[in-house]
């Protein structure tokens, strides 16, 4: 094969415990898979099929730390999320299959210039500048194991008063039945994460906020918003 031009660098997630990273090639993310998060959007959170969206694998700042406010918004809100990591090759599958799939969760920031995803909602145009930009997918290391991660509490603090509280339990689609949806679209497989939705509580954060996310059983994932443009 010719080289190539230049050289990118591979986005990638440390693993806890291990010392090799898990290589990331897509982020798919599901909207509104809580009913209180769907509500809060102005929808109806019937169990109509889930859909997605997706951002760039190198809009991933793993471990957290600190992220620049990003530029064209005034209205920067955090949406903490399980993410699942795949493993191996998943097309077509039920949500029995799927949940094989699993190689670990983490916990996640879908960080959404609300203002522009709402322009965008409200002219039925695409998500991208509200949804996929940079240092928009904070992610703490991936815990390892496939046992589903069906209930358990999912929280996020800004300046250390919690503002989403849910429970995983909570979702309208489960993780495998996510996985096994998408799958009905895509060869998932390895180096795919997806982040599972959030639940209610979304709001506005600035520079000099923090944010700490929990999800029980995995690391917890600490954010500080930094200046526009640092
Ligand atoms: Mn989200």
């Amino acid at each position: 094969m010719p080289a190539t031009l230049f050289d990118i660098p591979q986005p990638a997630v440390p693993v806890a415990g291990a010392s090799a990273l898990y290589p990331v090639r897509r982020i798919f993310c599901v909207g509104r898979n809580y009913a209180g998060h769907a509500r809060e959007m102005g929808s109806d959170p019937s169990r109509e099929p889930p859909f997605y969206f997706t951002k760039p694998a190198d809009a991933l700042v793993p471990g957290g730390g600190g992220i620049p406010y990003p530029p064209g918004t005034a209205n920067l809100h955090h949406e903490v999320e399980l993410v699942v990591a795949l493993s191996t090759p998943v097309f077509r599958a039920t949500p029995e299959q799927a949940a094989k799939a699993v190689f670990g969760h983490a916990i996640g920031l879908d960080m959404t210039r609300r203002d522009l995803q709402f322009a965008a909602r409200d002219k039925g145009r695409p998500w991208c500048l509200g949804k996929a930009f940079e240092f928009s997918a904070p992610i703490t290391p991936i815990t390892p194991g496939s046992d589903p991660m069906l209930s358990g509490a999912i929280t996020l603090a800004v300046n250390g008063e919690v503002r989403q509280r849910g429970d995983l339990s909570d979702m309208i689609w489960s993780v495998p039945e996510v996985i096994a949806h998408l799958s009905q679209y895509y060869h998932l497989g390895r180096g795919d994460l997806i982040f599972t939705g959030t639940p209610e509580g979304v709001g506005p954060v600035t520079a000099g906020d923090q944010l700490v996310g929990r999800i029980a059983g995995l690391d917890e994932l600490t954010v500080t918003i930094l200046a526009e443009g640092s």
